[in-house]
């Protein structure tokens, strides 16, 4: 048996020097970690652990960074993130083969969600960066009225700790990387300790890129370690914390940054629903094979290992001995294997922790009365391999039910009408993803009711990660914040600062101090300015007024004015 991963520390490394195995700065470093491969246990890299003053060092660095990238203008940061999606689409396979070989996933996935994802959310981040984050004038009828113009800019928050998990290395860390760089703050960048190999190779990218931009290489500091270090580095000076990892270490990173006033954005982990219906319209065991279809490919991608996966699968009381029987055929033919075989459906979990932690919610689930119909074995031999795993009859309260498991395991429960199947899917501490399959009426209609915020119809919300123009955000136990892609994330990471200036100043009958001040009467000034506000906020006159001639007249002298 393969030794489980050894802890991958290494040092603070900038994405300039990116040191292999060069040991941390002075007596504060201490022992190293390894990256090795899930499949076969071979080491890939070794690197020195950081120590606490390290991390410190580097957040100083990103400090000084970030000052100088808050100045670079927003077409110089949008090239940057065009430049690195160029380099990882002209470097796709090699990399793609580094993320299989430190992950296990297999080469497809590895190209299309961790690297196609990656460049698309890149190219989306520069396309719509500029603009979301621009300059712009403010618009208010009143104080227009009152002739005030008001303005907002953007601003970064400074220093962005990005902390990662390993299931999409490439990935995920590019969802939290490009709005933070897009928005001018410099990032501290700590991956999972089982993902170290991958984060060298996009550091790399990024060192490069920045330098072809004239931005500081301090831009982006790598930072492998473990959990310590990422305690460690929420303990550090930083303006903002991006997680992407379990519940249980996302909530830690919160409460603590909460109580010291650190904005968090969670992304965390799911246990995510597909709900068959009933009613499929036409041919009902044809849409009865395309969802099961579906449900296995959510099920077992990435070897089973995705917050957004198909965890429950809810069926009819009526179906439930068709579907287990097409699941169980269509599992028991899933090959697992090596994941640079290109006949290999399924490849290695990434620990031995992983693996038994996934052992245990199957032991349990068959402990309480549960049928495993096929898997639940841990096979003989090297590499943390599990074989898809289906389960019948499972009671409520299981682990499998109330936990997240991250593994190629699927339990089918019946339910008797749509209500039920609502009950049940919602009965999760988390809510992340879910995916309905039947008539779209009815399916829209049960989708409203469901608690997780992604929700698609006869299809998977999973793969709505891969589409950056779709925000992808959990709540409850599954995300806090405003998730990642999209514009939302954009602002979470800058602050919008508002400026008003006042013109009338300028203006000889208008130099007098705001004129309802003087009036003498409150009661009378404050009915006034009511009814300013009124009309200028509501009534059909200004409706009319304000598209057409006031605004164009206003805004004109406005960027005269700025
Ligand atoms: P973990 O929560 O164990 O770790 C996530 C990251 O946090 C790692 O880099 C880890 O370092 C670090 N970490 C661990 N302890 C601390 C601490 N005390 N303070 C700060 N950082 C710490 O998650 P996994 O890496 O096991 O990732 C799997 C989880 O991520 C699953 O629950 C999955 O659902 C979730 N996930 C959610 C996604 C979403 O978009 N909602 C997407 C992908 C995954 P180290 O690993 O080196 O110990």
């Amino acid at each position: 048996m393969h030794e489980p991963h050894a802890r991958i520390s290494a040092p603070p490394a900038t994405a300039a020097s990116l040191p292999d195995d060069v040991t941390p700065s002075g007596a504060c470093a201490s022992g190293a970690l390894i990256a090795r491969n899930p499949a076969t246990g071979d080491e890939i890299r070794r690197v020195p652990r950081p120590s606490a003053c390290d991390v410190h060092a580097a957040i100083a660095r990103a400090r000084l960074a970030s000052v100088c990238l808050a100045q670079a203008p927003l077409s110089v940061r949008a090239r940057l993130l065009r430049r690195i999606a160029d380099a990882l689409e002209s470097n796709a396979e090699p990399l793609a083969r580094r993320v299989v070989a430190e992950s296990g996933k297999t080469l497809a996935h590895a190209l299309e969600a961790d690297l196609a994802g990656a460049i698309a959310v890149l190219r989306h981040t520069a396309r719509i960066g500029p603009h979301a984050l621009s300059e712009r004038q403010e618009w208010s009828p009143a104080g227009a009225l009152l002739g005030r113009l008001h303005r907002s800019e953007s601003r970064p928050l400074g220093v962005v700790a990005l902390i990662t998990p390993w299931n999409y290395p490439m990935g995920i860390v590019v969802s939290g990387l490009a709005p933070a760089l897009m928005a001018g703050n410099a990032v501290v960048f700590k991956p999972s300790e089982l993902a170290i190999d991958c984060a060298y190779a996009l550091a790399e990218i990024v060192a490069d890129s920045l330098r072809a931009c004239s931005l500081p290489q301090d831009a982006l500091t790598l930072l492998p370690g473990d959990g310590a270090v990422g305690e460690i580095l929420t303990d550090g000076a930083i303006d903002h914390c991006l997680f992407t990892g379990s519940a249980a270490v996302g909530r830690r990173v919160r409460d603590k940054l909460t109580a010291r006033g650190i904005s968090t954005s969670l992304e965390l982990g799911g246990s995510c629903p597909l709900i068959l219906l009933e009613n499929r319209g036409g041919d009902r065991q044809a849409a009865l094979q395309t969802a099961l279809s579906y449900a296995l490919f959510g099920r077992l991608a990435n070897n089973g290992q995705a917050c957004g996966a198909v965890k429950r699968l809810y069926v009819p009381r009526a179906d439930v001995p068709a579907v287990l029987a097409a699941l169980e055929t269509a599992m028991r033919a899933v090959r697992l294997g090596p994941p640079l075989d290109s006949a290999t459906h399924v490849g290695p979990l990434i620990s031995d922790r992983q693996r038994a932690t996934l052992h245990a919610q199957i032991e349990d689930a068959r402990a309480r009365g549960a049928r495993i119909l096929c898997g639940g074995v841990i096979p003989e031999g090297p590499g943390w391999y599990y074989p898809p795993t289906l389960l019948s009859d499972v009671p409520p309260g299981a682990r499998v039910l109330t936990e997240e498991t991250f593994g190629p395991a699927l339990p089918v429960i019946a339910y008797d009408d749509a209500s039920h199947a609502v009950a049940l899917a919602n009965d999760s501490p988390y809510a992340l993803t879910a995916s309905v399959f039947g008539d779209p009426q009815e399916a829209a209609a049960l989708a409203r009711q469901l608690t997780a915020p992604l929700v698609a119809i006869n299809d998977l919300a999973l793969l709505n990660y891969s589409l950056p123009q779709i925000p992808w955000r959990g709540r409850q136990d599954s995300g806090w914040g405003a998730g990642v892609h999209g514009a939302p994330i954009l602002d979470a990471l800058s602050e919008r600062r508002y400026y008003s200036r006042n013109v009338t100043i300028r203006w000889p009958f208008l130099r007098k101090p705001p004129w309802h001040l003087h009036r003498g009467d409150c009661a009378q000034d404050a009915a006034f300015s009511a009814r300013v506000l009124a009309f200028t906020g509501g009534s059909p006159f200004w409706r009319w007024l304000r598209p057409s001639l006031a605004r164009g007249f206003f805004q004109r002298r406005a960027s005269r004015q700025w």
